[in-house]
């Protein structure tokens, strides 16, 4: 057994899919980050968990040929970029591997392409969250949370934000200290400011600045929002959201426009779309309009198809592909961002377009139930991947065409094994979009036709 602060020298067998190092040390599995696969390092045991032990890195004494200096001076501490000691170069061979590894592991046996990167992977985060955190010295700082932690991380700068963003942090910062606005405590559950939320819209450049605060009650409000705008001209919107909860969700159900509209607008794919505050929208702009022109390419459309965009958000594929067929329905469990999709098939005057706020298993059941026709179904559900309502039902439906869209290969994989015991077959290969570059994640598009 290892004890604590114990000093373990190690080479790192393997990459899990959380991005741990893992070191195998007689019975043990020692997690380390930030390492890349056959090096040889020297960790301080810190911590035990149930698959293993923690170690954090002393001294990396064999580095990997695909090392490479972090751009960020806060990378190890911050944990959102986990790649970033990764040679660019080798990400997506890395994304692929851990891809190919997934489909072995669950016994799926097809083929995967080779990521598609992004021109520029930096500054591309169109939605950023800010924690606040006071120091002993009674100064603010704006930052991340820490993994695993509730402690603040500070930054000034990140790579991945769009840099008027970060702008617009660093203001925020010198005005709740002038202003005197209190820092939620959340163990004490004093306070004002939660959190700030900032939304960008990469081609509109329309900025949205969202104050999270635990009460109604926002006395500096005024001259906050006066002064903010006073130094940043090129925000379009200021929102209060009040969330009371004790709960590490970050966004409250009431909101209050302090000023502008209350959502942003951005184009994508050649439409305009409204998003406002609580609905989803994909992260990376540019990425996303190559994500959604594989996706319509795999589907080779004819003009007469009727389709199912399911877990659509505010619209946006379905819209993208409204033009090339002859109905699109769309279901969102998210009233807000069906709201926004309703008013986006206006704005952009798509008429064969209809979305329903429903849980979308239970939507597809009640179809399933209707005897409808469908032609395709394209999905794109939440990092759980789908339901077994729902996929059971998308069969006894019996739509021809399966899009599957994912920002978690391992549940993808899973729903796919199971749409492969229920009467399809994967058509193609799988393909990765890397809409996160720096971080571990991936988007992965597949498509299933019926046997
Ligand atoms: N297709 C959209 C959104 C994908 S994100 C886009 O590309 O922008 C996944 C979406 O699924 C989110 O909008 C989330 O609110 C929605 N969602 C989550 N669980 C759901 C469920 N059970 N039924 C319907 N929608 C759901």
């Amino acid at each position: 057994m290892l004890k604590k602060k114990q000093v373990v020298t190690g080479t790192i067998a393997h990459i899990d899919e959380m991005g741990n190092g893992i070191i195998k040390y007689r019975e043990d599995m020692i997690l380390v980050r930030g390492v890349l696969p056959q090096e040889e390092v020297r960790v301080e045991i810190v911590k035990r968990l149930q698959q293993g032990y923690v170690g954090n890195i002393l001294e990396i004494i064999k580095p990997s040929e695909y090392r490479c200096k972090p751009k960020c001076s806060i990378y190890a501490k911050c944990g959102s970029c986990q790649l970033m000691h990764r040679k660019q170069s080798n990400q997506a061979q890395y994304k692929k591997e851990q891809v190919v590894e997934l489909c072995k592991k669950q016994r799926l046996s097809i083929p995967v392409e080779d990521v598609l990167c992004a021109g520029n992977p930096y500054h591309y985060r169109n939605k950023m969250i800010i924690g606040f955190q006071k120091g002993r010295d009674k100064r603010i700082k704006a930052g991340f949370y820490e993994e695993f932690s509730h402690r603040i991380i500070p930054y000034e700068a990140c790579l991945l934000h769009p840099k008027e963003c970060d702008d617009i942090v660093q203001s925020i910062v010198s005005l709740i200290q002038k202003l005197a606005i209190e820092i939620y405590d959340e163990d004490r559950r004093t306070g004002l400011l939660r959190h700030v939320l900032i939304r960008y819209g990469k081609v509109t450049k329309q900025i949205m600045v969202v104050f999270v605060v635990r009460s109604n009650v926002f006395p500096a409000r005024r001259r906050l929002v006066e002064e903010l705008l006073k130094a940043h001209s090129n925000i379009t919107t200021i929102v209060q959201n009040v969330n009371p909860r004790k709960t590490s969700i970050v966004l409250g159900n009431e909101e209050r426009i302090l000023y502008g509209k209350g959502y942003i607008e951005d184009i994508l794919c050649g439409l305009r779309f409204k998003i406002s505050c609580k609905s989803f929208y994909q992260i990376n702009h540019d990425q996303c309009e190559v994500l959604y022109t594989k996706a319509l390419d795999k589907l080779m459309l004819t003009g007469n198809e009727v389709v199912l965009d399911a877990y659509c958000g505010i619209g946006t594929i379905g819209m993208c592909v409204a033009s090339k067929v002859k109905q699109v329905i769309g279901v969102e469990l998210n009233k807000d961002a069906v709201k926004d999709a309703i008013q986006n098939a206006k704005l952009n005057r798509i008429r064969n377009i209809r979305f329903l706020c429903d849980d979308a298993g239970s939507f597809v059941s009640q179809l399933a139930k209707a005897q409808q026709t469908l032609d395709v179904l394209i999905m794109d559900p939440p990092r759980s991947g789908s339901s077994q309502e729902f996929l059971s039902s998308a069969a006894r439906l019996r739509v021809p065409k399966i899009l599957y869209i994912s920002c978690n290969p391992n549940t993808q994989i899973r729903d796919i094994r199971t749409l492969q015991k229920l009467g399809y077959r994967v058509e193609g290969s799988m393909t990765l979009v890397d809409m996160f570059p720096f971080t571990n994640s991936i988007e992965s598009v597949c498509m299933l036709v019926r046997k």
